[in-house]
């Protein structure tokens, strides 16, 4: 006899758990099913991890790097690879169990084993021990995506490896050849860097990080990881590789002219792809749009009524807490609240060294928007006590707000913490906020919030800290 639920969420990543948890607190009859670890890839081999590697390098970098500056003589650094590997497990370990106690705890039912769909009320559930049949009146598809593989680059995940495979390395490799500057390839190129791989970044287009966050942000850790002695080669386009005695050699076109570079790993970080050609989708006749992601309305249900989709597999941005914020706004829906997704802006950070974060506009979307008259503002991090004292001034917060009414489209930091500073400026954007909000804000002595004020102040003509051209000073700067 199949087993019957008001909802029942595929996948268990930072959409699925959510919407799950949100469902049960919400009176639902829920369940979860997961075919390989709870808290999805972002728990298991996304955020969580790379994160966990971003800051034990970040701790090195400072101890080889910043220390003797500050009087303190550390001898002796060395890195255990393969403890820092098993730390590394310890902490998605944590955050995957913790996840599985908050679906006991709220009384969701999990189901491991791998979910496809017979009908648009009935899956199946296969695991080791069998098959079963579960019906629901509900169905929440929250089944994530998985990196891109480019022809000639088969992921092995020993030595062509995607993000999975880097995040396991328990050796430290001497040279890696990274396909793709977005974030995952270049956050994982500043880490391994900073444990001593020779990275060179193999990027398509004229700049890393292109369209994908502020230009200014990104030249500056262009800039940073060029002097941390990445390579990186931009307008670059990857041909193929072959094996050369124990490593590599790949096949790279710069501008019409092809070279080789050799290395003892391959990373490919092109992008990751929905899995919509998974569970068996079209059993329950949801459909599925040109670029492999499930249709989804404001409320987040697919072509299919009962039927709602979120996180990756839905649409833009691939973003844990935008699949987060989808997972309890569906599971609202489906017990009859009224509620669409109408968020202004999802934020979102590049956890490079300096990072980089941003919330709402860039400045050429808020010229495609039609905001033609912009007030534009920057205040450097190299001018805040805070940021001095802890020897990381590189970078600036920018803002871009409407000059007639000065409500904030954008903001775009680079810098020390930028990856915290952002959620003032997301809450600003989303409610509205004008320049003088933050301006006139009493931020705390001596912390990097304190940017973000003198940002707006920068904006506004008549930040503190910085000597503005007079030009900049204005009629309309408060007083
Ligand atoms: C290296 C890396 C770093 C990242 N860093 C960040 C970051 O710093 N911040 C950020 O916001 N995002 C980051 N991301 C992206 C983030 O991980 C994803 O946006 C997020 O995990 C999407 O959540 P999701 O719930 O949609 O899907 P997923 O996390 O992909 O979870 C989907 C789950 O569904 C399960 N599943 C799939 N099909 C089935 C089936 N048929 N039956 C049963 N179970 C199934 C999968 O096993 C998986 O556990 C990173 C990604 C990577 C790879």
């Amino acid at each position: 006899m199949a087993q019957n639920f008001d909802v029942v969420v595929i996948g268990a990543g930072p959409g699925g758990y959510v919407a799950a948890i949100r469902s049960a607190q919400l009176g639902l009859k829920t369940a979860c099913i997961e075919r390989e670890y709870l808290g999805g890839v972002c728990l298991n081999v996304g955020c969580i991890p790379s994160k966990a590697m971003i800051s034990a390098t970040h701790f090195l970098h400072k101890a080889q790097h910043d220390a003797a500056e500050m009087g303190i003589n550390i001898k002796g650094i060395s890195v255990d690879m393969k403890q820092l590997k098993k730390w590394k497990e310890s902490v998605t370990t944590k955050m995957s169990g913790g996840v599985g106690g908050l679906l006991k705890g709220n009384g969701v039912t999990v189901f491991s084993g791998e979910a496809e769909f017979k009908s648009k009320t009935e899956i199946t559930v296969k695991s080791k021990s069998g098959t079963e049949s579960i019906m629901a009146k509900n169905f929440i598809v929250a089944t994530g995506s998985r990196p891109i593989e480019i022809p000639g680059f088969k992921f092995d995940e020993k030595d062509i490896l995607s993000s999975t495979g880097a995040l396991a390395l328990d050796q430290i490799p001497k040279s890696m050849v990274v396909i793709g500057g977005g974030y995952i390839g270049l956050e994982i190129s500043g880490y391994m860097s900073k444990l001593g791989t020779k990275v060179t970044v193999v990027e398509a287009s004229t700049a890393v990080l292109n369209g994908v966050v502020d230009p200014e942000c990104a030249q500056v850790v262009s800039r940073k990881l060029s002097k941390q002695g990445v390579e990186i080669l931009t307008g670059a386009k990857a041909k193929g590789q072959k094996k050369s005695g124990n490593g590599y050699e790949v096949t790279v076109e710069v501008g019409g002219k092809e070279q080789v570079l050799k290395c003892d790993k391959i990373l490919v970080t092109v992008g990751r792809k929905p899995n919509s050609d998974q569970a068996n989708l079209k059993a329950a006749g949801i459909q599925i749009d040109e670029k492999g992601f499930i249709k989804v309305d404001a409320q987040r249900r697919t072509s299919v009524p009962n039927i709602f989709a979120i996180g990756d597999i839905a649409c833009q941005p691939m973003l844990a807490h935008k699949a987060s914020h989808e997972g309890v706004l569906v599971a609202e829906v489906i017990a009859g609240k009224n509620r669409v997704y109408d968020a202004k802006t999802v934020p979102a950070v590049v956890f490079t060294d300096p990072e980089i974060a941003s919330a709402g506009m860039m400045e050429s979307e808020a010229r495609a928007k039609g905001y033609n008259d912009l007030k534009i503002g920057k205040f450097p991090f190299a001018a805040n006590g805070r940021a001095t004292s802890l020897l990381e001034t590189d970078g600036f917060v920018k803002m871009i707000a409407d000059a007639k009414t000065h409500i904030l489209l954008g903001v775009h930091i680079v810098g020390p913490e930028a990856s915290n500073l952002i959620s003032e400026a997301a809450l600003a954007v989303e409610m509205g906020a004008r320049l003088e909000d933050l301006a006139l804000t009493i931020h705390p002595h001596p912390t990097l919030g304190e940017t973000m004020m003198e940002a707006a102040e920068a904006t506004l003509g008549h930040a503190i800290h910085i000597i503005q051209k007079p030009l900049t000073r204005g009629k309309d700067a408060h007083a």
